[in-house]
């Protein structure tokens, strides 16, 4: 965290953390955008000029070329969501993502990873997908989801009409399980290696705030909800994490070994319930993806 200083009433200086100089900048930030429709895109003048009003902001605010936690605003007309009054707790994600990614928590993990796997999407997405742990090619390229069994998560999310930046993706495990020396694939995380990662998903899921989370597969149901279950028993009924629906469905990989319409219905089913929790438009030809042509 960088630390910056402030002359205080006495004109002395005092030593402030980043988030309490967000926290100053903030009601200026948002008197700047208090009228969101019509407000004119912030530009790299409107900021240096909001930054001249307060000299006092920390340096990683100022008018040099490094990133400022600004910059991303310019030439954006911010949606609601996305205020820079979320500055705040964007910083605080990159703060816990720096942590997540030098985790040193299970030796045998950190010895056999290639990337830790943080997780990916939109910060301030209302949908949240948990799986189980990255794979082969999830820890090659250090995001979630992008082998086979991603492909077809993400033709999930774009058949419910987002895309893979409209939601976010984590997973209960954010390193791949190590495999005995010359097995390839991929193992179940063991409840150790759950238990210790489990605190970093539980910390994101704070500061995410979605409005509705999905449990892909049986390891991300317990994992979330720290009981074991069935599949039978769980499947498409709302759950609920400390306050946030969330909806169990099978696992994209389960999917790839029961290809059948009536397994896909099941998972799109659980779609729609998830839909409609949000509250977005769902067309004929969406509710009636999967089913059996009579
Ligand atoms: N399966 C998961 O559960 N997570 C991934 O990231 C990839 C495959």
């Amino acid at each position: 965290m960088s630390h910056s200083s402030e002359p205080d009433n006495e004109g002395q200086h005092k030593t402030i953390s980043f988030d309490e100089a967000l926290a100053t900048a903030l009601p200026i930030l948002q008197g700047m955008k208090k009228n969101l429709r019509g407000a004119p895109k912030a530009t790299r003048s409107s900021l240096d000029q909001l930054i001249s009003t307060r000299p006092n902001l920390p340096d990683s605010f100022a008018k040099t070329d490094r990133p400022s936690p600004l910059t991303k605003y310019i030439g954006k007309t911010p949606e609601p969501t996305t205020l820079p009054m979320d500055v705040g707790r964007l910083a605080k994600l990159e703060e816990l993502k720096a942590k997540i990614l030098s985790c040193t928590r299970c030796p045998n993990l950190v010895a056999s990873r290639t990337h830790v796997v943080y997780g990916v999407g939109n910060p301030f997405a209302e949908l949240l997908f948990v799986g189980e742990a990255p794979g082969e090619e999830e820890d090659q390229k250090g995001e979630p989801f992008i082998g086979k069994a991603g492909q077809l998560l993400t033709k999930i999310i774009s058949a419910m009409e987002y895309t893979r930046e409209d939601i976010f993706i984590a997973n209960i495990l954010k390193c791949r399980p190590d495999m005995p020396a010359g097995e390839s694939g991929n193992r179940k995380p063991k409840p150790a290696e759950m238990a210790t990662c489990l605190p970093w998903l539980t910390q994101q899921i704070d500061l995410l705030k979605p409005k509705v989370i999905v449990a892909l597969g049986l390891t991300a149901v317990e994992g979330l909800l720290g009981e074991p279950r069935t599949m039978r028993d769980v499947r498409g009924k709302w759950l609920d994490y400390h306050g946030v629906p969330l909806m169990p469905t099978y696992h994209p990989a389960y999917l790839l070994r029961n290809q059948t319409l009536a397994e896909k219905r099941k998972v799109w089913e659980d779609m729609l319930l998830v839909l409609e929790k949000l509250g977005r438009p769902i067309s004929v030809k969406q509710r009636g993806y999967f089913l059996e042509k009579s």
